[in-house]
């Protein structure tokens, strides 16, 4: 049987990013017209690629963190014969490195605001038993009053409990952690690694380690000591050596998670109840001009065709079972269209 929400819902505006599997559409709903990001994934080149795991993984992780204030929100997924559909928040402030490269660096309390909530973000995957891993300045996004929206949970390790390690090789080489790179067995703390990384790079304008020969740069990170230039606070300077140690049993994070980054001089002015309520006014707002705004991303994306193919209604297809979902908070927007609420299971 087929379902409720398809492809043909929505109008495809823009090409708003680039992935392994697909791209990320702008669309609006045709109904209601709101705004959504659509993640939509080629299904041969998940399949060619044995990464069927990984996408059910991703999918399974959106459905889990449906509520964090950080996580970005998944509304719907549906699936034609060729493709599979995410349907998203559209986090309209576009990449939170897009507005580092314009800027250069941060300030220390506008790099902590965005720390303080990757972390909250990055704890709350924690004790769902879930690991990030891939923490990478194109998965942070900002949202349309300036709040991070952490993105893309295709690599997510699941079940991982606190001391759970595993080994699997995978994410953006420039901020893995040295155990990672080395195929060690390793634990959520990798996690901690990828803040410390990202936070190195809204201060200093850099990722640690870095080096414009790419094999040098992994070499540095596997075995140089941390140098710190100064121009950032000693409380700054000591979280990203505490963060970045390469001695995963010994980083900051290790023994009690968020709750030890918490504790840490560099956060003390964050409330941390107030954050994750987003109370605490966001340092730097984006300008829109409205929902559906594209002024935050990268016309590299958006000048990009949109295939006419996206909307048309492809003969349904369940390779992928169990994909087909809709938001609880969705069925009040459908009343009236009961009627196309069905399952694929
Ligand atoms: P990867 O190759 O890193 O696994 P992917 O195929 O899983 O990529 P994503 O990383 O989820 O794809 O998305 C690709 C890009 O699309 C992101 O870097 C981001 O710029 C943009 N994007 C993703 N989700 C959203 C969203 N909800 N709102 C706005 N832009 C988004």
């Amino acid at each position: 049987m087929d379902f409720l929400v398809s492809v043909a819902d929505f109008d495809y505006l823009k090409v708003i990013g680039t992935g392994s599997f697909g791209k990320v559409f702008l669309a609006s709903h045709r109904e209601n017209g709101r705004y959504y990001a659509v993640k939509v994934l080629q299904k041969h080149i998940i399949l060619t690629r044995k990464e069927e795991r990984n996408v059910m993984c991703e999918h399974r992780v959106l459905l889990k963190t449906l509520n964090h204030p950080f996580l970005v929100k998944l509304h719907f997924s549906f699936q034609t014969k060729d493709r599979l559909y995410l349907v998203l928040d559209y986090a309209c402030g576009g990449e939170l490195f897009y507005h580092l490269q314009r800027e250069g660096v941060f300030g220390e309390p506008r790099a902590r605001f965005y720390a303080a909530e990757m972390a909250c973000a990055l704890g709350y995957l924690h004790s769902l038993k879930i690991v990030y891993r891939d923490l990478k300045p194109e998965n942070i996004l900002l949202d349309s009053a300036g709040h991070v929206v952490l993105t893309d949970f295709g690599l997510c390790k699941e079940g991982m409990s606190g001391r759970g390690t595993t080994r699997t090789f995978c994410g953006t080489p420039e901020y893995l952690a040295p155990e990672v790179l080395l195929q060690k067995e390793y634990d959520r703390t990798v996690d901690w690694w990828g803040l410390g990384a990202v936070l190195h790079e809204m201060l200093y304008g850099l990722p640690p380690f870095y080096n414009a020969d790419r094999l040098e740069m992994l070499r540095n990170i596997i075995y140089q000591p941390l140098v710190l230039k100064p121009g950032v606070s000693s409380a700054a300077r000591d979280l990203l050596m505490r963060l970045l140690n390469r001695d995963r049993a010994k980083r900051l994070g290790a023994k009690r998670d968020l709750t030890e980054l918490q504790s840490h001089p560099f956060f003390s002015s964050i409330h941390w109840d107030e954050l994750v309520a987003k109370q605490i006014p966001p340092p730097y707002v984006p300008l829109l001009s409205g929902p559906g705004d594209l002024t935050n991303i990268d016309p590299r994306f958006t000048e990009l065709p949109v295939p006419q193919s996206l909307g048309a209604c492809e003969e349904y297809g369940a390779t992928f079972p169990g994909f087909t979902y809709i938001n609880e908070n969705i069925l009040s927007l459908t009343r009236g269209h009961e009627d196309r609420i069905l399952s694929d299971q």
